[in-house]
């Protein structure tokens, strides 16, 4: 099959570009235009077909070529934070550039609801494995302390540096009142968990350190807008909320969703290329991985939650009944898991492997040995 001919970027689309998509669809037109005038009806039919993908990488490499100091994930050990992290790899920066992120959902001051026990040992394997850094942040006491706040101020979040660690908040915030899960809503304001947990411990630990200031620094999270239709309109680069390129500390921080137009055989294909060993938890049958008891969870994911760990069901559910509320809006946890099916086949090995506070695997699986774990293209039970 003819294939249309992808010239090296012009130098001066080298320049930082603030809307790379558009720079790439106007790359991309020019170039349909000349093969229209050339006559070259094979080459034009070939762009037809690989033209959203021809976008999206053209679109990637401006991204990456816009020159930054600092290239940051955020890293759930989920398989599109795991496609971003290996695409900026594949676009030609360095391991050693490519920084993962991973906020720790339960924090590291004893609560145990939400997470599974293996992604901490999971996302130091895949760093060591890929040579690249990784920093853990949190917010004391995690997604339990931040539920169970009365009249109280959020907490503190702390955050790991190269030289240390660092904190910020938790003294002058107002006081709150939660005392009930997240709703599960795509407005942030009441799915709190997104933006307490995860969003602002990521922005809090860009601005709490110098090392960013008077340079360009690069975000990257994995959202995709097969995901949901909100999820669709999530801007594919803007300025981080933590950009402040115009103050006084001059911090340039953009934010840039890698994989928003990719549908999820690139995501797979993409962690096939590199032989990545998946989070167990895609083994068991789930569709999406980040906090095992999610509360988007439907009901066959609360289901193969009782089975695979009783005793963090058992936490979620004490809580619906001590709230007298639920996290859905009619049924409880337990409801739904009754009316749910565990996930099938749901291997010993696989549930102790996810529910192990180690990770023992390979990252990178010889070659042969990759598979499609069950959870692909199942359930996608997530933040809409
Ligand atoms: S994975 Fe689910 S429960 Fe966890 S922070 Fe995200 S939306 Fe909230």
């Amino acid at each position: 099959m003819a294939q249309p001919a992808v010239q090296a970027l012009e130098p001066a689309e080298r320049r930082y570009t603030t809307d790379p998509r558009g720079a790439a669809e106007a790359r991309v037109s020019r170039l349909e235009t000349r093969l229209a005038e050339q006559g070259d009806e094979d080459k034009l039919a070939a762009l037809g077909r690989l033209r959203e993908r021809l976008v999206d990488d053209i679109a990637a490499k401006l991204v990456v070529e816009n020159g930054y100091d600092h290239f940051v994930v955020a890293f759930s050990g989920g398989k599109d934070s795991v496609a971003c992290a290996l695409q900026l790899l594949k676009l030609g920066v360095p391991a050693s550039q490519i920084e993962l992120w991973h906020h720790e959902i339960d924090g590291r001051e004893g609560s145990a609801l939400m997470d599974w026990p293996c992604t901490r040992g999971y996302v130091t394997a895949f760093a060591r494995a890929f040579g690249m850094p990784l920093y853990f942040s949190w917010r004391e006491g995690g997604f339990e302390r931040e539920m169970l706040r009365a009249g109280t101020r959020t907490a503190p979040i702390r955050f790991e540096t190269p030289e240390g660690q660092g904190s910020a908040g938790g003294t002058n915030g107002p006081l709150g009142t939660r005392r009930r899960f997240p709703q599960t809503s795509p407005d942030l304001s009441v799915r709190w968990c997104s933006s307490a947990i995860k969003i602002d411990v990521g922005a809090s630990a860009l601005r709490g350190q110098e090392r960013f200031y008077g340079k360009r620094t690069l975000v990257l999270t994995g959202e995709r807008a097969q995901e949901s239709s909100h999820r669709a309109h999530y801007a594919y680069f803007e300025r981080d909320k933590a950009d402040a390129r115009e103050g006084r500390l001059q911090r340039l921080v953009d934010h840039c969703r890698l994989v928003h137009a990719w549908e999820e055989h690139q995501v797979w294909g993409l962690i096939e290329e590199y032989r990545v060993n998946p989070h167990p938890a895609y083994r068991l049958g789930w569709g999406r991985v980040s906090c095992a008891a999610c509360i988007f969870g439907n009901r066959n994911q609360w289901a193969s939650l009782r089975q695979v760990n009783p005793a963090q069901f058992e936490r979620v559910a004490a809580y619906e009944v001590e709230f007298g509320a639920t996290i859905k809006h009619k049924l409880s946890v337990v409801q739904e898991a009754d009316r749910g099916t565990p996930y099938p086949d749901m291997k010993r090995k696989d549930i102790a492997a996810a529910t192990s506070h180690r990770y023992d695997e390979p990252i990178i699986l010889p070659p042969g040995a990759w598979s499609l774990p069950a959870g692909a293209y199942g359930d996608s039970n997530g933040p809409i």
